[in-house]
């Protein structure tokens, strides 16, 4: 048997492609080295920020309202709640360059996005901030921007949710197998994993932090760094409703790294916060899993008391989770440079997953039909100026 297409890793891209394949009615074979959604690579955690109003890029935001109603449709055909609208605060100096995920003026261009897309939004002066969100320490130069629609989504719930869809309609899925290597033939691709062997007419490699591996000796096997983030639960049981999504936004304070959400899991659960670094690249398989006491500490001094009012110093979990980035930030969503009948999608860089549903449709619309609708040349591999630097 031949398959229309196979889709090795199936994180939150992944599943959104093996899903939007079933969708399309093709023979279809989904593999992942692990059983997803689990903990190994960049999708867990409970939550992550969806927005509309893109401040990476405002060719991110069509992505993104796709995204949105591929969330809705899910949550209407398994009866799961997937996306939470509580609104978006993202803060930070007016008009400043400081950088979020590697694109300089961050605030400004989420402004200009919403601005541009009619994404319905509205701006705090200073003294607006303090009063409404007395959970922050505001800075004397901080303003703010709210986005009522924005919000958060349940990932692992998002994965399982595309992956038993998929499965109903037809497609298989395989876990724990590893893919091996890929060859390409005159008719189609060979898979070899650690169970057999497959025949494909097309192969997505959606593997993650793990992708570096397929651009090995190609021309772009330095565009891709991994790196370690943490994921932390701090307590804030003793001021538990100051925190609840009704009362407390997902936020970004674009000049800190810093970002976070309302407390979901119950008083005892704590509130997520997470900084992002860019310290030291590492690989998917040798990233340092555990948490040291100092580094929580350094969290809780140098971020959250700076940043907060009402969060408590103990932390109640903490994981790690890893950031694959291409130099400036964006996505790599192409075909292999060495093999047409391959397409890869590192669409990760720290805000990945808001946009992961409509990559998902992209990817299978390349894949099945060579086009999409989509405008896809900002993530083409010859958008990246020096692939060997
Ligand atoms: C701490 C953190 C916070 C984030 N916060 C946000 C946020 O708030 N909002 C947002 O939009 N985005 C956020 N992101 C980014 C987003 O989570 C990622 O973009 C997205 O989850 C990446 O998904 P992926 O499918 O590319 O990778 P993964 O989910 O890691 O999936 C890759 C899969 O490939 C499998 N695989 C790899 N190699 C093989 C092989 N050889 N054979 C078989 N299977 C293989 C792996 O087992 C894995 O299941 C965050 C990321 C992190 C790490």
């Amino acid at each position: 048997m031949i398959f229309d297409a196979i889709v090795v890793g199936l994180g939150a891209m992944g599943s959104a492609t093996l899903y939007q394949l079933s969708n399309l009615n093709a023979d279809v074979l989904g593999i992942d080295q692990f059983a997803p959604p689990h903990t190994m690579g960049s999708t867990h955690g409970d939550t992550r920020i969806t927005r509309q109003a893109i401040g990476e890029g405002t060719y991110f935001v069509p992505l993104a309202l796709r995204s949105y109603e591929i969330w809705q449709e899910l949550e209407a055909k398994t009866g799961q709640q997937l996306l939470v609208k509580n609104g978006g605060l993202f803060i930070g100096k007016e008009y400043s360059d400081s950088q979020m995920h590697n694109k300089p003026g961050w605030l400004t261009t989420t402004i200009r996005a919403a601005e541009q897309f009619g994404i319905a939004h509205q701006l705090l002066d200073n003294e607006a901030l303090r009063t409404q969100y007395p959970q922050f320490r505001v800075r004397p130069d901080d303003v703010g921007y709210f986005e009522p629609d924005a919000g958060f989504l349940n990932p692992e719930r998002c994965i399982s949710a595309q992956l038993e869809l998929a499965a109903r309609n037809g497609a298989t899925v395989r876990t724990y197998e590893q893919m091996l290597s890929f060859s390409e033939t005159s008719s189609g691709v060979l898979v070899r994993t650690s169970q057999a062997d497959y025949k494909t007419r097309q192969l997505i490699l959606t593997t993650g932090p793990w992708i570096t591996t397929a651009l090995a000796n190609t021309a772009y096997q330095n565009l891709l760094r991994v790196y370690r983030q943490v994921q932390y639960w701090f307590d804030v049981e003793d001021n538990y409703t100051a925190f609840i999504p009704n009362r407390f936004p997902v936020f970004i304070l674009s000049d800190r790294d810093m970002y976070g959400f309302p407390a979901v899991g119950g008083p005892a659960d704590g509130l997520k916060l997470a900084m992002e670094t860019y310290a030291q690249p590492i690989t998917a398989n040798k990233v340092n899993r555990l948490v040291s006491t100092a580094e929580t500490q350094q969290m809780y001094e140098r971020y959250v008391v700076p940043n907060f009012n009402g969060i408590g110093p103990k932390c109640i979990r903490s994981a790690v989770c890893m950031y694959t980035m291409t130099p400036n930030g964006d996505f790599l969503i192409d075909r292999h440079p060495d093999h047409q009948r391959v397409l890869l999608a590192s669409a990760c860089s720290g805000h990945g997953f808001k946009h992961s549903a409509a990559v998902g449709q992209m990817l299978a619309e390349l894949a099945l039909q060579n086009r999409t609708d989509f405008d896809s040349q900002p993530f083409s591999l010859t958008h990246f100026n020096s692939p060997a630097a």
